[in-house]
């Protein structure tokens, strides 16, 4: 009854009034006024009318053990209570800081020994920009400076984290205040780029793309490639298999840093601990976020692996980077009881042995569907592709005029039938929370066929 609480009206006017919102027209949301969000349990949230929704996005990718966790809330009550704040800077530590470091090492590949905690996914990637400058330079190449990173990535919206990304309307607006030195290669998106050959095939080309931009701008001259193991927020970018062993050959063989952001990736979404485990990858830095408290407190960073630890540790003295919130105590007790619950609920076996292949079959049964191009799944990340026209293969259909077009068909009739899933160009997609069960993925499914029936 969480609901009845709230003067929706009032709230709207004030939100309209005051409250700039992210990656948001704030003039238009004004007018049809914002959807006020007062309540969660399990995958659902409830608006302030009452009205249910089956939460497809796990929020922003970040709620893997679901809402309405009360062993997390006491967790940061008693914390609270305890020491709700000290920093890190003088010398000083904190208990769950600490177990924290230690827990993330434990469920982390074999190579990484140390975590650097920041506040946030973007705050990790400056921390990375960092870490990578200083490396290379403690190695004596100051030269090594490039960063190559893809188009479509999204690395966060700090100046950093948006130079990082590949985004076109983050770099649009952000002329003269991106950072030097990173380019950009394409992305493995076989729908996009893949005509005439097999995904395998495809993979190949995609990754060959690094190393023909390492010869373009000088081996010597490469510091680190940064990708999400499945880009996410691009639009649910699935690599084809030989993307990744591909990738992390180049890397090895010209000596450059592999970043992982991890931020979607990490804490169990692809049925792994980690999305590098799921791809047999070895990254040198991993930034993580999300799932690490599933979104109860901000909290993210940088598992930093032994080839960058070492070197900083032993010859970099002073690391002149940190945030005030950096190891904030009571953001540990969430994430250690957040992956507490995740080890205890066995939600990532859960996701590897059942509900991530319930999840492929139901999803994929999409395909037959005349709007849909193509729908796939790795884990629990899933796409479709929504076009006009089905061809007799995927790379002869044809797409809609444009992609506000499926955004709006689509969103509106997701969200007046209770599915909240989200738009990215022609694709559809959906991140559900790691809890969600068989029958609550026939009833998401279910309600996405419903939802592009009634668009027909
Ligand atoms: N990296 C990736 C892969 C992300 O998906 C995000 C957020 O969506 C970020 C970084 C930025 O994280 P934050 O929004 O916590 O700064």
């Amino acid at each position: 009854d969480a609901h009845k609480k709230v003067d929706t009206k009032a709230i709207q006017a004030l939100d309209a009034k005051h409250y700039m919102h992210a990656f948001t027209d704030t003039k238009s949301l004004g007018q049809v006024g914002a959807r006020v969000i007062v309540k969660g349990q399990g995958i659902y949230i409830w608006d302030s009318e009452g009205k249910r929704l089956l939460d497809g996005m796990s929020g922003l990718w970040c709620m893997n053990v679901g809402y309405g966790r009360t062993t997390i809330a006491d967790a940061v009550h008693a914390q609270m209570q305890e020491l709700p704040y000290y920093n890190s800077f003088f010398q000083t530590t904190n208990v769950p800081a600490v177990q924290l470091a230690a827990k993330l090492v434990e469920i982390s590949p074999a190579h990484f020994n140390h975590v650097f905690f920041a506040g946030s996914g973007s705050e990790g990637n400056d921390t990375n920009l960092r870490l990578i400058r200083r490396y290379w330079d403690l190695k004596g190449a100051k030269e090594r400076n490039i960063i190559i990173s893809r188009e479509n990535a999204y690395h966060g919206s700090t100046i950093a984290g948006a130079s990082l990304g590949g985004m076109s309307g983050m770099h649009d607006q952000q002329i003269g205040v991106t950072i030097p030195n990173i380019v950009h290669i394409g992305q493995p998106y076989y729908v996009e780029g893949g005509k005439g050959k097999t995904p395998e095939e495809f993979g190949l080309v995609a990754a060959g793309w690094l190393e023909q931009k390492i010869l373009e701008v000088g081996a010597e001259r490469v510091a680190a490639f940064i990708a999400e193991p499945v880009q996410g927020a691009g639009g649910v970018i699935i690599p084809p298999s030989t993307y990744w062993p591909e990738i992390q050959r180049i890397c090895d063989k010209y000596g450059i840093l592999l970043v992982a952001d991890e931020v979607i990736c990490g804490f169990g979404r692809l049925g792994t601990w980690f999305g590098s485990d799921y791809f047999g990858i070895k990254p040198d830095l991993i930034t993580f976020a999300k799932g690490v408290t599933s979104g109860y407190i901000p909290m993210g960073g940088v598992l930093v692996g032994d080839r960058v630890a070492d070197v900083l540790i032993e010859h970099g003295g002073d690391f002149n980077h940190g945030f005030t919130y950096s190891g904030h105590p009571v953001a540990a007790a969430a994430a250690l009881e957040n992956i507490r619950i995740i080890q205890e609920e066995k939600l990532i076996e859960k996701v590897h042995n059942e509900t991530g292949p319930y999840l492929a079959k139901k999803f994929g049964e999409l395909n037959d569907h005349p709007l849909v191009s193509i729908a796939e799944t790795c884990g629990f990340v899933a796409g479709l592709n929504l076009v006009k026209k089905k061809g007799p293969t995927l790379h002869e259909c044809e797409a809609f005029d444009s992609s506000l077009e499926v955004g709006m068909i689509c969103r509106g009739h997701m969200f007046g039938n209770g599915m909240i899933m989200r738009a990215v160009g022609d694709r559809m997609i959906i991140a559900p929370p790691l809890v969600t069960t068989v029958e609550q993925i026939d009833e998401m499914v279910g309600l996405i066929r419903f939802c592009l029936d009634a668009t027909l």
